[in-house]
């Protein structure tokens, strides 16, 4: 029996129908393409729903295995996008592959730049003092149209944050705290939050603002991000150490499965 949760139909519209979700260690992630997740996306930033995304990679996914109120967080999201080659090869070994990685990053990006054409509006939250401001002006120059409307550092005490983000109403807004700090944050606060939508994004801001590079394309494209990332901050070898446990629980699961 292979896991497939079907039509997870949580907007009414009727092009999500044909969507599903697959189930990967009990994450259930959208297989949809880097485009309609846009659209979805795009389609709850003109619509009247508050809702929100996450970008699980291997490393949540595990986190998930052994706390359920994070994995019920991240299923109850509107979009569970598949960010990095672990969970796209794990859907694969498990025999229902996804149609594509999306990086949160990538996302962010693509929906960036749909934003800047209608003029809608992004609230930057999270990182060190400095961080997120610096990614508001590079930002801002890469994408005109888009309105930065606020910043705030991911270590101040949050009850300011929230007001200052409901002074603003952000159409978006981008938490980035790191897993899981950041999906249990708005898990917390949607409720009280005046904005459309909010995505979780992990160490994005630092990237935008230029303090942690990105892998070069070469290394995306053979799946080896993760690797790259390794190499330059070998103190993330700890959290690594999960992913060849993430592989070797998928494959024991596909061997239960195909007996
Ligand atoms: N962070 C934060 N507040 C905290 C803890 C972390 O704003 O209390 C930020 C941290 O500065 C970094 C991001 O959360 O910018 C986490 O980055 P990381 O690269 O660990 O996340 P990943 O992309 O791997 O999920």
């Amino acid at each position: 029996m292979i896991d497939v949760i079907q039509g997870l139909d949580k907007t009414g519209k009727t092009w999500y129908n044909d969507s599903m979700r697959i189930d990967v260690l009990g994450v259930g992630f959208d297989s949809m393409t880097s485009k309609e997740a846009v659209s979805h996306a795009c389609e709850i930033l003109n619509g009247d729903k508050k809702a929100y995304i996450v970008t699980p990679n291997p490393e949540i996914v595990w986190m998930c295995r052994h706390d359920k109120r994070l994995l019920s967080v991240v299923n109850d999201a509107e979009l569970v996008l598949p960010d990095g080659i672990g969970v796209i090869l794990g859907a694969r070994i498990l025999g229902t592959p996804l149609r594509e990685k999306i990086p949160g990053i990538d996302f962010a990006d693509a929906l960036f730049a749909e934003m800047a054409k209608t003029g809608k509006s992004v609230y930057l939250y999270g990182a060190k003092p400095g961080i997120a401001e610096e990614a508001a002006r590079r930002l801002a120059e890469k994408y005109p149209g888009l309105k930065i409307v606020g910043v705030s550092d991911g270590y101040s005490d949050d009850g300011p944050v929230i007001e200052q983000i409901n002074a603003v109403c952000p159409d978006l807004l981008l938490v980035c705290l790191g897993a899981p700090k950041q999906e249990f944050w708005i898990e917390e606060n949607l409720d009280q939050l005046n904005v459309k939508l909010c995505a979780g994004l992990g160490g994005s801001l630092d990237v935008y603002a230029g303090a942690v590079k990105r892998a070069p394309v070469v290394f995306r494209k053979l799946g080896l991000e993760w690797f790259y990332r390794l190499i330059r901050e070998p103190r993330r070898i700890t959290r690594m150490c999960k992913l060849p446990l993430f592989v070797l629980t998928v494959i024991l699961r596909r061997l239960r499965r195909v007996k």
